[in-house]
């Protein structure tokens, strides 16, 4: 019988009413499990986060949170084979599942020591020391973080059911606030058998952790002003969210990842024979390929100076022919399936766009040779590359394809080029692939106003880089402008959307009683 999502709320799990849909095998078109348009009462799920979730947090201090997330993710690792079987149906190959669930239960882990580490056996957290505020030493003034008294709801895209999940759930939880989840429904089933598991696990305190495994009804409608909302999705979603009259109303604390038009760019300085030239090629295939390309930090737009592009072009040709495609499971695939039919006729339709601008190089959206599982009921697509001449071709910076496609930019100059990146309207993450520290530090000048992140690819830091579309935890995820305007991870700052700041002013003793929730040193 086909699994009907449930949602968790009011500490047991519980049917969804109204139409069930069916969520599709990625590779085979098979049945995984069904989504009703409806989940368990948003307002009662949310009382019960605020109400039951939230205290039981915040009786507990920083480390001691840190120690339940440990122990959650040592418990997740052990449910590993379970997740990757359940992971593959969504089209992710092992190296796209280890990006998303080995990722996600690796973040979970990171905030553990960090928190262990860094944060005090409190409640509280201070920001800065006291500053004097008079003359005679008797007024003070001293900042805090505590915890928002709300629920911290989490809205997420379908590209990483996981690590979406567990990326806000983390600092969420340490910050003592109890997350509210809602997955994107095209990949839900995956999102609740990892809460399935958290909560078996029997580790998290009650109300800490609820699920809507549906629409989202009217889950908004019920917010105040002491909930948060961190969103990660498109912009379109995003912007309907930013302006919704309880969002903006109430002024509830907001943030959104949404998607934006990444950049690799490879510097004036390399040739053809530089070892810089294949990293760049090498990241544009791996960026083209994990995940399907279905990655908010893929490269979309690959700049490349005028007189190499033939060249770039040749290499990733003969890179992009030998790619496997096909069913996940197969070990021989490199790139798997689409999350889903709709996704891939979404993919196919920004290509028609892009293409009214941009030679394709490689590839075609209509047709695709797939090993292990068939064209036609499976969302494949075949990698596609792109080619534009007018670097400033309007749909090249604006159309966002989610899948496997990216399109070369021959740039002749760097005033051209910086003027080409910006069109992207900012971005999560670009990066310059080049040796010579002159170029790279004017590129990062120039750049990073657009950008969250930029990374520096040479042969100098190759070897331990973790790559152009891997957002660690410990730095900022997030970028300006189109990319949402938003901040996740980054380490511990991560905590302050989920607390209230507030500046504490008195006599310098009365300040000294938040001073003790400092950590012993070591
Ligand atoms: P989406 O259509 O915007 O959906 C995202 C989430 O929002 C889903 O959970 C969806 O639920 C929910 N949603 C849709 N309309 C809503 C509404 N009116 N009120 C409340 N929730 C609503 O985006 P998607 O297609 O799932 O994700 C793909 C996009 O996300 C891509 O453009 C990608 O670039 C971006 N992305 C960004 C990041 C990042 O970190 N910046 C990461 C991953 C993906 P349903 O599924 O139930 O409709």
């Amino acid at each position: 019988m086909t699994h009907a999502l449930q949602s968790y709320s009011e500490g047991h799990w519980q049917d969804g009413t109204g139409e069930q849909r069916p969520l599709l095998d990625a590779a085979t078109g098979g049945v995984v499990a069904t989504i009703p348009t409806r989940g368990a009462d948003t307002k009662t799920m949310l009382e019960h986060a605020r109400t039951v979730g939230g205290p039981a947090l915040r009786a507990l201090t920083f480390r001691q949170r840190a120690a339940i997330l440990k122990a959650l993710a040592k418990d997740l690792s052990g449910h590993l084979d379970e997740l990757i079987a359940l992971s593959t149906r969504t089209g992710a190959t092992r190296r796209d599942t280890a990006v998303d669930v080995d990722g996600g239960i690796g973040t979970l882990a990171m905030y553990a020591s960090k928190a262990a580490r860094e944060l005090p056996d409190s409640t509280v957290l201070l920001d800065g020391e006291i500053e004097p505020l008079g003359k005679g030493g008797t007024f003070a003034g001293q900042h805090i973080y505590s915890s928002k008294l709300g629920a911290a709801v989490q809205i997420n895209a379908f590209n990483f059911p996981v690590w979406g999940m567990l990326e806000k759930f983390a600092p969420a939880f340490l910050a003592g606030m109890a997350s509210v989840v809602k997955p994107a429904s095209q990949t839900a089933y995956l999102t609740e058998l990892t809460v399935r598991l958290m909560i078996g696990s029997g580790l998290l305190p009650e109300g800490s952790l609820s699920l809507l495994s549906a629409g989202p009804g009217d889950l908004i409608d019920h917010l105040t002003s002491q909930d948060t909302l961190g969103f990660t999705g498109s912009a379109a979603t995003a912007l309907a969210l930013r302006t919704h009259p309880v969002i903006a109303g109430r002024s509830v604390a907001f943030n959104a990842e949404a998607d934006s038009l990444n950049c690799s760019i490879l510097g004036q300085d390399v040739s053809d024979v530089d070892p810089e030239f294949s990293l760049f090629v090498d990241q544009l295939i791996t960026e083209m390929t994990v995940k399907a390309g279905q990655k908010c930090t893929a490269i979309r737009r690959a700049f490349v100076p005028a007189p190499l592009c033939d060249a770039v072009a040749d290499a990733l040709v003969g890179r992009l022919a030998k790619v496997v495609i096909g069913h996940p499971a197969d070990t021989r695939v490199e790139l798997g399936a689409l999350a889903s039919l709709a996704q891939r006729d979404e993919v196919r339709t920004a290509v028609a766009r892009l293409i009214t601008v941009a030679r394709p190089i490689f590839g075609d959206t209509t047709k695709v040779d797939v090993v292990g599982a068939d064209p036609e009921t499976g969302a494949f697509l075949s990698p596609v590359l792109l080619c534009s001449d007018d670097v400033f071709a309007a749909p090249v910076h604006e159309v966002e394809p989610f899948g496997p496609v990216s399109t070369l930019l021959p740039y002749r100059n760097v005033g051209e080029l910086t003027d080409a990146t910006a069109l992207g309207d900012g971005s999560l993450v670009g990066s310059i692939v080049s040796a010579d520290a002159t170029i790279v530090s004017d590129l990062i000048t120039r750049l990073a106003p657009w950008h969250g992140r930029l990374l520096v690819l040479n042969t100098a830091d190759a070897a331990e880089s973790t790559g152009h579309g891997v957002a660690m935890p410990q730095m900022l995820h997030g970028g300006p402008g189109r990319a949402g305007s938003g901040e996740e991870l980054g380490g511990l700052r991560a905590l302050h959307h989920y607390m209230q700041r507030t500046a504490i002013q008195g006599h310098p003793e009365l300040l000294q009683t938040f001073a003790i929730t400092k950590p012993a040193p070591a």
